[in-house]
């Protein structure tokens, strides 16, 4: 890349300052909530008259028939793609549009993109609207800059991120969107911080494990057979040798926060005996011995292990109670899984937006791994894609928090980086 198209494309950025706190404003006042996905095709609609406008060409896709997907509440995307004037790569941006619940707490309106001090609050300010306004500025920008460029420029966005993405990213990637003959590299503007590269996310895994007992009368738990004490045995098992065990597996993922660094595993929710009863529910609980219990377990994995061990440990510890404790029967499932992606960091693009945050900010980019999964595990397990990151603007911890806020100047930074990718990938 020339010096003058360095100088041209910060000029670009520079003079779109305006441009890209409207747009991010605009983002953040149309509530695309999920669950349950309301506003979806209103937030495609927007983007499509302003992408049309800068050269793209727009579809609009619904993922029909996708997890979530309903009439009344129907999953569009959008995937918007411009041209270059000779062959080349192409350099694809995928955003996730909707935004989680508001949530307690707000001192601001959570729709009204109020400006303070450099900063624009709202629901999915950070996550990640402004992260979907930095790339559609840096794309305008470097159009500008170099009109006569190589390859092509993507940028999608898209539904459900923050329920799985079956709806978004999977559904696009079944439909061969993220094929490597179609699309070379792909960044997706998470806020992960403008200096910082994310290359990927730690493996997945959920299961439901349940116990068995026999029902009986509460005065005389002796003729029934309590499933909850099972279940009590399954988790002092846990706490005597599973999270011990788990502790001391460590990776050499660059992992953040250091905590997420060894192998995890959250109980998400217990649950055994009767149903808890309504709230308008006045009277009293009757007397059964639960006859089963049940727990949903979430464990996260390193790329070092192997999904069938990470299973065959908990099945194993399952079993040694069973030789253990008489009338112990349980039955575990299966709900979900993903597996552990990492970006290798001489790929193009790592490379690229390394060199590129070297030049913007002055520093060396650090290098992440996500604690928990984002849509690049469909980019790379649907799509066959690896030549993918997240990188953005935004504090990852201000995520899904009340008074959630993005920097107008990260923003900037992390536009001008974006461009400056595009430059380096399809100017040559
Ligand atoms: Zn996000």
């Amino acid at each position: 890349m020339t010096a003058a198209l360095e100088t041209r494309i910060a000029a670009e950025i520079a003079a779109r300052r305006e441009a890209l706190i409207a747009l991010t404003q605009d983002l953040i006042r149309i509530p695309t909530l999920n669950p349950p996905g309301r506003n979806y095709r209103a937030i495609c609609d927007y983007l499509a008259a302003r992408l049309e406008a800068a050269g793209f060409t727009v579809e609009l896709i619904r993922a029909e028939g996708a997890l979530g997907d309903s009439d009344v509440h129907p999953r569009w995307n959008l995937v918007a793609r411009t041209e270059g004037t000779r062959p080349g790569d192409c350099v694809h941006f995928n955003s996730h549009h909707d935004v989680v619940e508001v949530g307690h707490g707000w001192s601001r309106d959570p729709f009204g993109a109020e400006i303070e001090d450099g900063r624009i609050y709202g629901r999915g300010a950070c996550d990640m609207k402004g992260g979907l306004a930095a790339s559609v500025i840096a794309a305008e920008a470097f159009l500008a800059a170099c009109p006569d460029f190589a390859g092509a420029i993507e940028i999608s966005a898209t539904a459900d991120e923050e329920s799985g993405g079956f709806g978004g990213v999977a559904y696009l990637a079944e439909q061969g969107r993220f094929d490597p003959e179609r699309v070379q590299h792909v960044i997706i503007p998470e806020p992960l911080h403008k200096d910082r590269i994310c290359l990927g996310h730690r493996g997945v895994w959920w299961a439901e494990i349940e116990t068995k007992g026999r029902i009986a009368h509460g005065s005389m738990p002796f003729l029934g057979d309590c499933a909850v004490r099972h279940m009590g045995a399954v988790l002092a098992e846990m706490e005597a040798t599973l999270f011990p065990l788990l502790a001391t597996r460590r990776t050499d993922m660059p992992v953040v926060p250091e905590g997420a660094k060894q192998s995890t595993l959250n109980i998400n929710a217990i649950h055994g005996g009767a149903a808890e009863p309504d709230d308008d529910y006045t009277g009293l609980p009757a007397p059964c011995v639960p006859d089963r219990c049940r727990i949903t377990i979430d464990r996260r994995y390193l790329i070092e292990e192997d999904l069938s061990e990470v299973k065959r440990e908990v099945t194993g510890m399952l079993e040694r109670i069973k030789t253990a404790r008489p009338s112990f029967d349980y039955e575990i499932r299966d709900l979900f899984d993903v597996r552990p992606t990492m970006t290798d960091r001489d790929a193009p693009i790592v490379r690229t937006t390394a060199a590129a945050i070297e030049k913007v900010l002055g520093r060396e980019a650090a290098f992440v791994v996500s604690p928990g999964t984002y849509d690049q595990k469909h980019i790379d397990r649907i799509g066959r894609l690896k030549n993918c990151i997240a990188y953005g603007p935004g504090v990852l911890d201000l995520a899904h928090q009340p008074d959630e806020w993005v920097g107008i100047a990260d923003m900037e930074d992390s536009a001008r980086v974006m461009a400056l990718v595009l430059a380096e990938l399809l100017a040559a």
